[in-house]
């Protein structure tokens, strides 16, 4: 397994706010909020970007969704509505080299780009 911060977070070796947990993907609220609401899906498989995403492993991607939608529906916004946002590498704001997906919610969010 690699070792990123994120790693250490599914090796329970560093604390976090684990909001959701599975076979397949462990949730926790990011530590430097973007919005009220803001929580990391990350797979518990080595994927560094989206760049390095098999076809094969493509359900990966949609169980992170899948999650995150659920978790929006548990919790009473997703009518309100949310954002979910995958960083790619540098131009992308990568900062973490294990693949993740942002949700974003809470507040009517500004629109994006550069
Ligand atoms: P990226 O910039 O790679 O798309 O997103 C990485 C995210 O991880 C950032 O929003 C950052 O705030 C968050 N993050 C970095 N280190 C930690 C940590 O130790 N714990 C938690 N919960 N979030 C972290």
């Amino acid at each position: 397994m690699s070792d990123t911060i994120f790693h250490k977070i599914i090796r329970r070796e560093i604390p976090a706010d684990v909001v959701y947990e599975d076979e397949h993907l462990i949730a926790f609220r990011d530590i430097a909020p973007q919005a009220p609401v803001h929580v990391l899906f990350v797979p518990k498989t080595d994927i560094a970007t989206l760049n390095e995403l098999q076809l094969d492993q493509a359900a990966i991607v949609g169980r992170l969704a899948h999650a995150a939608a659920q978790y929006a529906k548990r919790e009473g916004f997703a009518e309100d509505g949310y954002r979910i946002v995958m960083n790619c590498n540098g131009h992308g704001g990568q900062t973490v080299f294990q693949l993740h997906l942002h949700l974003l919610a809470g507040a009517q969010l500004g629109r994006f780009g550069t």
